[in-house]
């Protein structure tokens, strides 16, 4: 199948970046073996899965969608990587993404987009488009994302997949090349809502080489969404997320959303709505807190310890400065270093507090917004992304029109909670797929199952 559709840079859906077509057979053959000599198996040994080349994978490309870890071969697992492998599960190959996961789109890889296979001519989302679109195109039924202001959720909402962001700390980020360590997490996308409850009761669990890793078990997913299969939400509290649901919405989203909603209150829920006054502000504290952390992560690639190295030309014995000035930017794309100077910028002293001591508290206060409004309901329930897919190149060369479809989003990274898009149908006007988000407390991850159960 990813022979038949995946094509390269220029056609093809172009989900993959490296494809392991001998490692996985002979992981799916031990996995007969292990099947014939009735071993105990896990329910996902011999289902293939297709990994964000963000995880870190022994033997195979790690580039992040970047030139500057251009043929960098880690030499060891992501914690999730080395779950997958001793259940069993085939690794399919590393998949696309917008250069170290900024961006909305695909586009930002410096190894050329991926395409939504709904309609090539259309973004599959980002930053993990590449694993959205395996999912979506058949290529792969399981895939694993990362998501640090929706880079699960929203390539799901666009693809017609579903994509889960855990609570921040219940899976390990051991071997996930950090964009920005306080909002990032380790997810699950799939085709269905169990698919993704077994994946995440794999890959989740404390590990003591995170040390935001939370040690505490998180209850059954996959029970909670065969709860929410049976589509009895008697009893369950949903809020709207009044300002993720008023104007500025495509129609066609706003209609799924309106009828998706009309679902939990068949099945027996008491719908309301609910105020977030805050999450207007997540954009902009959001644009702050993440390119200062990734700025700080991104001083590591020096090329004196990973990846491409780059002389300066005309230079006869450069220096180690002059090394990292070429290789640097020869390595990066454009989105990289316009986070790169953000960050910089909002750090450096005299701005801290004026620019990232503010995001810090308007972080704060997104928080205790959805502290108040989870006293108030079980649930809150928004569209994922504000628009479907949108034509590759339309926000290219604007990266604020970019940033703003992130806004229902970014909040639950913000916060740290759990958050799912289950698919929603297809917009009228353009025939294309629609999202739908839950989001819940944290640690309450089985929420989001149990209601992303009840209306897929
Ligand atoms: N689109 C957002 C950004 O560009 C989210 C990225 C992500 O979740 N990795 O930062």
């Amino acid at each position: 199948r990813i022979a038949a559709v995946d094509g390269d840079a220029g056609s093809g859906v172009h989900a993959f970046l490296h494809v392991d077509a001998e490692g996985a057979l002979a992981q799916a053959r031990a996995s007969d073996e292990r099947r014939a000599a009735g071993a105990p198996l896990h329910a996902l040994d011999g289902v293939p899965i297709a990994v964000k080349d963000v995880l870190a994978t022994t033997g195979l490309p790690t580039t992040c969608g970047s030139r500057i870890l251009e043929g960098w071969v880690p030499p060891y697992d992501a914690t999730v990587v080395a779950k997958l492998k001793a259940a069993g599960l085939p690794i399919l190959g590393k998949t696309n993404m917008d250069e170290f996961a900024m961006g909305s789109s695909t586009e930002h890889s410096a190894y050329g987009p991926t395409r939504n296979p709904w309609d090539l001519t259309r973004i599959p989302g980002g930053s993990g488009g590449g694993s959205a679109a395996a999912v979506a195109a058949y290529e792969a039924p399981l895939a694993i994302g990362t998501d640090t202001g929706g880079s699960i959720r929203q390539p799901g909402a666009v693809t017609g997949t579903v994509g889960v962001k855990p609570t921040y700390g219940a899976v390990s980020r051991y071997g996930l090349v950090a964009l920005a360590n306080s909002l990032d997490q380790v997810g699950p996308v799939t085709r269905t809502v169990l698919d993704s409850a077994l994946l995440q009761d794999l890959i989740g669990g404390h590990d003591p080489r995170d040390s935001t890793s939370i040690p505490q078990e998180l209850p059954s997913l996959v029970d909670a969404a065969r709860q929410g299969a049976t589509g009895d939400l008697t009893g369950l509290k949903v809020g709207v997320v009044k300002e993720l649901s008023g104007d500025g919405w495509q129609p066609g989203v706003k209609a799924r959303f309106d009828e998706t909603v009309a679902l939990l209150v068949d099945a027996g829920a008491e719908v309301v709505e609910v105020s977030c006054p805050n999450i207007v502000h997540a954009i902009a504290a959001y644009y702050l807190v993440l390119p200062a952390e990734c700025s700080s992560n991104l001083a590591k690639f020096d090329a004196m310890r990973y990846g491409r190295r780059v002389l300066p030309e005309g230079v006869d014995a450069p220096s180690a400065e002059e090394v990292m000035r070429a290789s640097r930017d020869a390595g990066f794309g454009d989105e990289v270093k316009r986070r790169i100077i953000i960050g910089t910028y909002a750090l450096s002293s005299g701005y801290y507090d004026a620019y990232y001591g503010q995001a810090q508290k308007i972080r704060t206060l997104i928080a205790r917004d959805f502290d108040a409004a989870f006293e108030q309901v079980d649930v809150l329930v928004s569209p994922t992304a504000p628009t479907t897919a949108f034509k590759l190149g339309e926000k290219l060369d604007d990266p604020l029109a970019m940033y703003a479809g992130d806004l229902a989003t970014i909040p639950a990274n913000l916060a740290g909670i759990p958050g799912i898009s289950v698919p929603a149908g297809l917009a009228d006007e353009d025939g294309l797929p629609v999202g739908f988000q839950v989001l819940a407390p944290a640690m309450a991850d089985d929420r989001v199952y149990r209601v992303g159960a009840a209306v897929e």
